[in-house]
């Protein structure tokens, strides 16, 4: 068995059943997404478009793509006819502009609300306000093509444990109080998506339902992405 075989199949053992494993394969080559792909793994996180374009064409069909980095508006069209989840939805242009992209080809796109949890200034995100004001937008209730599943969020980039899981905390606060105002009946809104390889046990425990772990599954990476 592959190392890489062999990290998925620990994880599989730690992360409950019911808690989606997203495989982040950035900066990784298609030989090695095909390790993944050959223990079974079908679910994977890129987070540039021009990577994941070029990588889909030579990879399995039934592969599940989901956008985890930060989205340019004139990149949406190329994911729209194929991408399985937009998780880093980072601003109200960018929803709308993946709606009409999105209803020119007559797909529906599920999408998650990136929540800035994290002290750092760089990781962008929605604040709530921002969701507030943009639920009462006329153009908000009519768009009809994208899918709003839940939340997403990334952690501060710190060893203190305690910070990283009051932020994971307030981003379930984040997603379960969306749910009660705004999508009550809506049963596709379910997702947290939280943890990667340094704080996926912590954000297990604060009620992730989506795990993005890369380098526990592919090894480090070389670049800084
Ligand atoms: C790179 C990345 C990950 C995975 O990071 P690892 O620490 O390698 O597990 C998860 N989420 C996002 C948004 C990322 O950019």
């Amino acid at each position: 068995m592959s190392d890489i075989a062999a990290n998925i199949t620990l994880l599989k053992h730690q992360i409950p059943s019911s808690v989606k494993l997203v495989a982040v394969s950035k900066t990784k080559t298609v030989s090695d997404i095909l390790k993944a792909y050959n223990a079974g793994q079908r679910y994977f996180g890129e987070n540039r478009v021009q990577e994941l374009l070029n990588k889909k064409d030579l990879l399995p069909r039934d592969i599940e793509w989901h956008l985890i980095g930060h989205l340019q508006s004139n990149k949406i069209k190329f994911i729209v006819p194929f991408i399985k989840m937009i998780q880093s939805v980072d601003s109200y242009k960018l929803l709308a502009t993946i709606n009409s992209e999105a209803s020119k080809i007559s797909r529906v796109v599920d999408c998650l609300l990136q929540i800035h949890i994290a002290t750092e200034e760089t990781k962008f995100g929605f604040s709530m306000n921002e969701f507030s004001e943009m639920s009462e937008s006329q153009e908000y209730m009519d768009m009809k093509f994208v899918k709003i599943c839940g939340v997403m969020g990334m952690a501060t980039f710190t060893s203190n444990t305690d910070q990283v899981r009051k932020e994971f905390s307030y981003l379930a606060d984040c997603f379960n109080s969306l749910k009660n105002r705004y999508f009550p009946e809506k049963s596709h809104f379910k997702e947290i998506s939280m943890g990667m390889s340094g704080d996926y046990e912590i954000a297990l425990k604060e009620g992730s339902t989506i795990v993005r772990i890369g380098s526990l599954i592919f090894g480090e990476r070389n670049k800084i992405q």
